[in-house]
């Protein structure tokens, strides 16, 4: 798929999606934040400003091509190297795709640029947004998201909170939790407060199972997060994979194995599985000068910054 589209991956399977088709409109690596839990990477350009990085017309051209010689997929996810709102066509690009499929649009967004009209009214015409909410206050949303200079956590909620009022779809928040740093009770009730005044459809928690921007971050142990769930109303859910996740690779060849690692940190044993191969397979692939590999845990990852 990587060397037939330079803007479309996958589609990959998800528990929770089905077949997944993801749209990256925005560059490596390109956000509003600079999470210290990103499993990109630091961000090399932290800005809010908003602009057509890739062509429309390429992106909606390959999007033709994928429906009409493919065009098998749950759910079309704007999601990839940055943060989706940044991309300034993103409503047209989704009014191109609700005009030519029925399959439902979803858009993976921080949600800080959600205080302005114009994102709220473009993120909106999709059928189901899912925002990020990981801190408190605004010390905490500096420590954990380190935001593009002139954002502030009250305009954060503010956005999400006004976005909630003008959506008609399904809004899901996810939380990301880490040990030592949000994840004690009293500091995840404080975001479950928040949360809940939003009125999200689904609580998703999230932890660094994968190797994140900074080294110093350590997953919550699933257990934790589970006894975690009970705080957010309504009730939430544990999204991060802890096991084997089961995505498909594709063909097994050098850059279908990068472009997967570089959007997905596996271990050795998960790219086999993706690819349907035993790992012995993968090794002088797992050469390659642009990989580099990181142990969380017991496992060893392989990631591509
Ligand atoms: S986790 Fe998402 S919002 Fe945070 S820096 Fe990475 S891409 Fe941006």
């Amino acid at each position: 798929m990587s060397e037939k589209y330079k803007y479309l991956f996958g589609p990959v399977p998800s528990r929770r999606l089905g077949r997944s088709l993801g749209i990256d409109v925005t560059p490596f690596k390109r956000c509003s934040f600079d999470c210290v839990f990103c499993q990109l990477g630091c961000t090399t350009h932290l800005a809010t400003e908003r602009d057509e990085f890739v062509p429309f017309d390429e992106v909606c051209a390959e999007l033709e091509r994928w429906l009409a010689e493919e065009g098998a997929a749950d759910v079309i996810t704007f999601a990839g190297s940055g943060e989706p709102t940044l991309y300034s066509r993103l409503g047209e690009l989704i009014d191109f795709i609700k005009a030519r499929t029925d399959i439902p649009v979803i858009v993976l967004s921080n949600g800080t640029l959600l205080h302005r009209p114009d994102v709220r009214g473009e993120t909106a015409r999709a059928d189901i947004v899912k925002v990020s909410l990981s801190a408190w206050d605004d010390e905490s949303f500096k420590t954990i998201n380190r935001p593009a200079p002139g954002l502030t956590f009250k305009e954060l909620v503010a956005g999400e909170r006004a976005f909630r009022t003008e959506f008609s779809g399904e809004l899901w928040i996810e939380v990301f939790l880490m040990d030592d740093i949000n994840a004690d009770p009293k500091q995840v009730a404080r975001i479950a407060a928040l949360a809940s005044e939003i009125h999200p459809d689904k609580i998703h928690l999230n932890t660094a199972v994968r190797p994140p921007a900074e080294s110093s971050v350590h997953p919550v142990a699933s257990e934790k997060l589970e006894a975690l769930c009970g705080l957010f109303t309504p009730r939430a859910e544990v999204i991060a994979s802890f096991a084997t996740d089961a995505q498909s690779g594709g063909e097994l060849n050098t850059e279908n194995l990068i472009e997967l690692i570089r959007r997905h940190p596996a271990t050795a044993a998960q790219l086999a599985e993706m690819f349907g191969v035993k790992p012995g397979a993968l090794l002088p692939l797992l050469n390659d000068a642009r990989l580099q590999t990181e142990v969380r845990g017991e496992e060893t990852y392989y990631i591509c910054r």
